[in-house]
């Protein structure tokens, strides 16, 4: 788990990594006849034990993974938005090529 700004929610949300995101998605996913209410309870649960953030809506939680929103814009910290942008869409900056 690692604090990011999100560019869909504009304010830092708790994002999870793989492992963390794979429970995450199985939760949301598992026991899809049961009541709306009660089939996020676990999600939102899990995300609560995991980060301390009581997120109510169990779909932001579905695009907080931190390698969707690719790494850090060096000039103003948040993140790039997606793994393959070419520049930092906060701030303007342009990504070095860091494969050159
Ligand atoms: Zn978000
Ligand atoms: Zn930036």
């Amino acid at each position: 788990m690692k604090l990011l700004w999100c560019w869909r929610c504009k304010m830092d949300v708790p994002m999870l990594d793989d492992d963390e995101f794979r429970k995450a998605k199985d939760l949301y996913s598992a026991d899809f006849k049961k009541i709306k209410e009660d089939r996020f309870k676990p999600l939102l649960r899990y995300y609560y034990e995991l980060t301390g953030f009581a997120e109510t809506n169990p779909v932001a939680i579905l695009h907080h993974k931190i390698t969707l929103y690719g790494p850090p814009c060096k000039k103003c910290g948040k993140p790039y938005r997606t793994p393959v942008a070419s520049f930092c869409a906060a701030c303007g900056n342009i990504r070095p090529d860091e494969n050159s």
